[in-house]
């Protein structure tokens, strides 16, 4: 196997045994910060903010085990390919794109073996879904690309025209990437309206990057590196209090925010998932610390169902 693969691999390796142990995360990077947060229910969301979850697709089904150091053996999960659609009266974002229109030529760029071990079902593209609800895109201000791994920008081009928010480090690491973590095909359109955004809000929730977006602090945009460079999450605070932090891939299942613990590690060394796996073991072990300081906090990992069925599904938005 390949060390340098970049993958979002669960799926039925007949792995045993090896390597249950964990990757304990390194906290120093973030620990610091923590003692300096500021509580953010001071900070009063307002103007009307709220979103809804698009959900694009589902793998075929995976092993929990694949998915989290100390996941079950015996449990199915069909982890799932979900857009954010969040709606404010500035304009409204798209966080993550899921799987677009031209999945199955884009993964033709994999060998057979990847090709099952990725396989999708149920799918129904953002773009299809927001034009039976008559979504007009001059409403979408930006597609937010929270990293560039090939489940989260397959649809990219379903979106032309939309400029698209990343960063300098997150598209030279895709230019360079290779399949199946990178599909060159998905984002070489020349006509892609790229915008670096650079997160230069100041330090929130403990991030040293983040960007206001509205500047009403319903939208914010942090710097989560590890598992992809430049990967940025996104908090949403909505005017009701409600809070919710959307992690990208940090971990795959809630299961890792919640025992503080990285995929496990012979995923990683089947894969080499993570651009950095200490780094991203420091994110978990933020995230994990913000969620036993601030309970109510909705922690959103990109693939785990079992979170987006408690989300508000489009068309229906939180409130
Ligand atoms: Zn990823």
């Amino acid at each position: 196997m390949n060390h340098h693969r970049h993958t979002q691999c669960f799926a039925s390796y007949s792995v045993v045994n090896l390597l249950r142990s964990l990757c304990r995360p390194r906290a120093a990077f973030f620990s610091a910060a923590l003692m300096t947060l500021v509580s953010f229910s001071a900070q009063s969301a307002s103007s009307g903010v709220s979103f809804s979850a698009i959900k694009t697709a589902q793998s075929a089904g995976s092993l929990e085990a694949m998915a989290v150091a100390g996941g079950e053996w015996t449990t199915i999960r069909k982890l799932a390919h979900t857009a954010i659609l969040v709606k404010h009266p500035q304009g409204d974002l798209l966080y993550d794109t899921g799987i677009g229109t031209e999945v199955a030529e884009q993964m033709k760029a994999f060998n057979i073996f990847d090709q099952q071990l990725f396989k999708v079902e149920e799918h129904v593209p953002a773009i299809e879904q927001l034009s039976r609800e008559s979504y007009s895109l001059t409403q979408l201000n930006a597609v937010v690309v929270g990293h560039m791994h090939w489940d989260h920008v397959s649809a990219l081009e379903d979106f032309m025209g939309v400029p698209v928010w990343t960063n300098e480090a997150a598209l030279a690491e895709a230019r360079a990437g290779k399949p199946p973590g990178f599909v060159q095909s998905q984002f070489d359109d020349p006509n892609i309206n790229w915008q670096f955004k650079a997160l230069n809000s100041g330090e929130y929730m403990g991030f040293k990057l983040s960007l206001d977006v509205y500047g009403d602090g319903s939208v914010v945009l942090v710097d989560i590196s590890g598992h992809a460079d430049g990967h940025q999450g996104m908090f949403i605070n909505l005017q009701d209090g409600r809070r919710y932090f959307f992690i990208g891939d940090t971990t795959w299942t809630l299961k890792g925010i919640e025992q503080n613990r990285s995929r496990p590690v012979f995923v990683q060394w089947l894969t080499g998932v993570d651009k950095d796996v200490e780094k991203n073991a420091a994110v978990i072990d933020h995230v994990h610390k913000l969620t036993q300081k601030f309970p109510d906090l909705v922690v959103v990992p990109a693939h785990d169902e079992r979170v987006l069925e408690t989300l508000p599904r489009y068309p229906e938005f939180s409130h």
